[in-house]
């Protein structure tokens, strides 16, 4: 079945009504606008506003708060630890980067622990902010909801879940190179937008309940549930520990263990990102000649059956420019989209309408 098409401006305006229906403020609804058609327009699907249905669950379930503000916890000026009091993730973690990033203005670099924020979504939106202020940014993340899903490598058992790693490094006049990438084999997002599409998913990134490899989304949704794997076997399972151990313990945040798993519906973000300037090394003239000249090195290999090499940030781009007028968007994500804005019409008393209504014949 083909995937329904909505103007790109359309999602966007319905996602702040959406948003302004169940109480935020006009910044708040603009902000989890700008971020989640940001990760459609990305081409990341499973963090664009597929999410809205689980961010309504949350909050009309008291578990996502709207409105809050980051609470400062310690401040030592190029080190600052944040709470996101269970804030929005879209409102809460723009709020946490300006921040870092006004420190690295004053100090050159920043450590930034942010804590106890509801889910923060497409990573790469946030190393983009520091981009764009022309700092290199470092983010190592965790995820916990209800329940882990992935399991560590040589394990059946989910003990963690996808949890993400971003590096952005900007360039001048270029776009920035941008790594942002789950560490397991493929984001949980994207089992979710297979299972809603009836599709399957890649060799080798799912086991079902025995630890047989599987390509068959429905063990992620279906008891006896199974678990995805991390990327890269031993070397992806590492970094996930690493996410789980800078971006939590290390910043007062939860690690995902059952202790933690109070929550039926949020999704929490825990992340340590570093910033700094790249012109405080002096050395801008030279990385940016050097750089230009490895990366043309790099594209000039011969190609593989793929056909191209892309930078870290390409692909993001290339789907910028494909869905700058319209966003794709399967029938399953737009039922339970039609369903989100029911159910706020239904708990605040104020309607937006179906999304599905807005579609382009
Ligand atoms: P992915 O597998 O699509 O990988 C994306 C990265 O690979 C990007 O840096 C992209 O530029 C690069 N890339 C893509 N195709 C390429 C190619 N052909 N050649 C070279 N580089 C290429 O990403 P993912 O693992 O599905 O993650 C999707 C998003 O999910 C990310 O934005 C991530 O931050 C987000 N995420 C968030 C959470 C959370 O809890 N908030 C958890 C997991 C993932």
């Amino acid at each position: 079945m083909q995937d329904i098409l909505i103007p790109t401006p359309a999602l966007h305006g319905w996602i702040e009504r959406l948003f302004a229906a169940a109480g935020s403020e006009p910044l708040e609804a603009r902000l989890t606008a700008d971020h989640l058609v940001g990760a459609n327009l990305s081409g990341h699907d499973s963090h664009g506003a597929g999410m809205v249905p689980r961010y309504v669950n949350s909050l009309l379930n008291n578990e996502l708060q709207l409105n809050r503000s980051v609470e400062v916890v310690s401040d030592t000026g190029s080190i600052v630890v944040l709470d996101g009091q269970r804030g929005i993730g879209q409102s809460v973690a723009h709020q946490a980067m300006a921040s870092a990033i006004e420190r690295v203005r004053l100090h050159g670099v920043a450590v930034l622990a942010l804590r106890n924020s509801h889910h923060i979504g497409r990573v790469g939106h946030w190393a983009e902010q520091a981009a764009a202020a022309g700092f290199v940014s470092v983010h190592f993340v965790n995820t916990v909801s209800s329940k882990p899903m992935v399991a560590p490598h040589g394990g059946i058992d989910p003990r963690f879940n996808t949890n993400p790693f971003t590096v952005a490094i900007p360039r001048e006049d270029q776009e920035p190179i941008l790594l942002d990438f789950a560490t397991s084999a493929i984001a949980q997002g994207k089992v979710r937008v297979a299972y809603n599409k009836r599709a399957r998913v890649p060799p080798g990134a799912l086991i079902d309940a025995d630890g047989n490899p599987t390509d068959d989304p429905g063990v992620m949704f279906e008891p006896p549930l199974g678990a995805l794997l991390p990327f890269g076997s031993h070397k992806g399972f590492g970094l996930a520990m690493v996410c789980e151990l800078l971006g939590a313990a290390l910043t007062g945040g939860e690690t995902s263990q059952p202790a933690n798993f109070a929550s039926n519906y949020g999704i929490w973000n825990n992340m340590l990102a570093l910033l700094f300037d790249p012109a405080r090394l002096g050395t801008s003239a030279f990385f940016e000649s050097e750089s230009a000249g490895f990366i043309d090195y790099v594209r000039s290999a011969r190609k593989s059956e793929l056909g191209e090499i892309l930078m870290p940030g390409d692909a993001e781009r290339r789907y910028r420019r494909e869905r700058a007028q319209r966003i794709p968007i399967d029938h399953g994500t737009m039922a339970e989209l039609d369903g989100a804005a029911a159910a706020i019409a239904a708990a605040r008393g104020a309607d937006v309408g179906p999304l599905s209504a807005l579609a382009l014949p």
